[in-house]
């Protein structure tokens, strides 16, 4: 870890209060406490302005998959940067690193996704998808196809289109979303939330049964594409009930709906795999869209993958006179995807999957001693996505009052421990790096044990 430069941190605590408009952020709480600031980062862990060290059981923001300060990651970058830092890949531009890593994408995506647009987070790789998907059936003469069905806990992104997408309700308050009737939702497959009395098989079927009720309410030929994270992340890492994708996709495919796989945090390692769609989930969809662990956010980057058939029809010479007039100045940013060719050298050389593969069993099983604690519901994910749900009543699942700030107590007794861990309203968040040990797994799991007890025995 580099030496800590010369600077004040009182002066910068100032800066970032008074002009650093921080997104997401609590301001009642921000006002009073400030930001905690970030000063250095190693391997697994990041130091504070103080010099603290916390194990970041957040990895970023599930994003930093390969872990902090890899020396050639910031060569491989500043090496782009002095030999062709930009050109833009508008028309007939490119650069070598963005062709190199197109295709290796194409290498690792599954099925006939062999097409890959780029773009600076996943925001933008899902709102790049709609654009694509409307173009494509506007192109085949179905214009009417343009409704997207998404689900209640769904996480898209923070664009106007992509949160209207997004189905957290508390993420929409004081907010307008995109009208027209565009945007329509079924339920988040949450099988520790679904209806009293049912099955997991019957409420499979149950979930099944509305999609495709949905799809007939608003008319097949109507309805563009449903989109789904394999596992909702944000909305609650909902893991659905087995089977699910694979039943939607054939209800997608029924209705001539196109089926997109928001992998922006489950690619790239986090299950174990560098797609989750087919190695765990048994289907192929028509676009995936990608983020985060696709550069480990060396660099912003993000990736909407699709499929030979959308790209025929979409790479057609300008029929009707229309181009695919859609692109950013950083679509295919050299030093970004540069950052992404190393990462992914990174993960193959140092098999990040086949660790995740072999010690995310090991995590799930620590995690789960946590259900014997009071104030834990749930414990649930795969892998480095996990979760724990905090309840006031095991029995009921009823939730805390939100002024106790439950998550956020949690994280508070985790972080006087050395560990970082995700508050999302009543539930604790893990997706670290990807190069955690089992030894760093006991010491993030014991710290949130002992948080949740500090923070259960306080409630009494
Ligand atoms: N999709 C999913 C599943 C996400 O979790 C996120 C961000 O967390 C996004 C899209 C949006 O990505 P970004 O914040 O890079 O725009």
């Amino acid at each position: 870890m580099t030496a800590r430069p010369n600077y004040d941190l009182t002066t910068i605590r100032q800066q970032d209060l008074k002009h650093h408009f921080h997104p997401f952020t609590d301001f009642a709480s921000f006002k009073d406490t400030g930001s905690m600031i970030f000063t250095g980062a190693e391997g697994a862990y990041v130091v504070d302005g103080e010099g603290r060290r916390y194990l970041d059981g957040i990895g970023g923001l599930w994003c930093v998959n390969i872990g902090y300060g890899r020396e050639e990651m910031a060569e491989a970058m500043a090496q782009q940067a002095r030999q062709m830092v930009y050109y833009s890949s508008f028309g007939h531009h490119t650069s070598v690193p963005a062709a190199q890593l197109a295709a290796k994408i194409a290498e690792l995506a599954p099925g006939s996704l062999n097409h890959v647009f780029y773009g600076s987070g996943g925001s933008v790789a899902n709102d790049t998808a709609v654009r694509m998907i409307h173009f494509y059936f506007n192109r085949l003469g179905q214009r009417s196809k343009k409704k997207i069905i998404t689900r209640h806990d769904g996480y898209h992104g923070s664009t106007y289109l992509t949160m209207s997408m997004t189905g957290v309700a508390f993420d929409h308050i004081g907010f307008d979303l995109v009208g027209d009737g565009l945007i329509h939702r079924v339920s988040s497959p949450n099988t520790y939330r679904r209806p009293e009395g049912m099955s997991e098989a019957e409420f499979l079927e149950h979930l099944i049964g509305e999609f495709r009720a949905k799809i007939e309410e608003l008319g097949a030929e109507n309805v563009a594409a449903f989109f789904a994270e394999p596992i909702q992340g944000a909305g609650g890492v909902v893991v659905p009930p087995k089977g699910y994708h694979r039943r939607m996709a054939d209800v997608c495919r029924e209705f001539g709906v196109l089926y997109v796989a928001d992998e922006v945090v489950t690619a790239f390692g986090r299950l174990g795999h560098f797609f989750a769609s087919e190695s765990v989930f048994d289907m192929v969809p028509d676009i995936i869209t990608s983020a985060k662990g696709l550069s480990s956010a060396y660099a912003p980057l993000s990736a909407t993958i699709i499929s030979d058939e959308l790209y025929d029809v979409l790479s057609v010479p300008q029929a009707e006179g229309a181009m695919f007039t859609h692109g950013f100045t950083y679509s295919g940013h050299p030093v970004c995807c540069a950052a992404g060719l190393k990462n992914i050298e990174i993960m193959e050389r140092e098999d990040l999957c086949g660790h995740v593969r072999e010690v995310g069993p090991y995590f799930e099983t620590r995690l789960k001693e946590l259900q014997a604690l009071p104030l834990v519901g749930d414990v649930r994910g795969s892998h480095f996505m996990l979760c724990v749900e905090n309840v006031a009543d095991k029995g009921t699942k009823a939730l805390l009052a939100p002024e106790i700030a439950i998550g956020k107590r949690i994280a508070s007794e985790c972080q006087k421990r050395g560990v970082l861990v995700r508050p999302i309203g009543h539930l604790n968040v893990l997706s670290p790096p990807l190069t955690l040990t089992r030894q760093e797994i006991d010491v993030l799991v014991d710290a949130l044990a002992t948080s949740i007890s500090v923070v259960a025995d306080d409630l009494t």
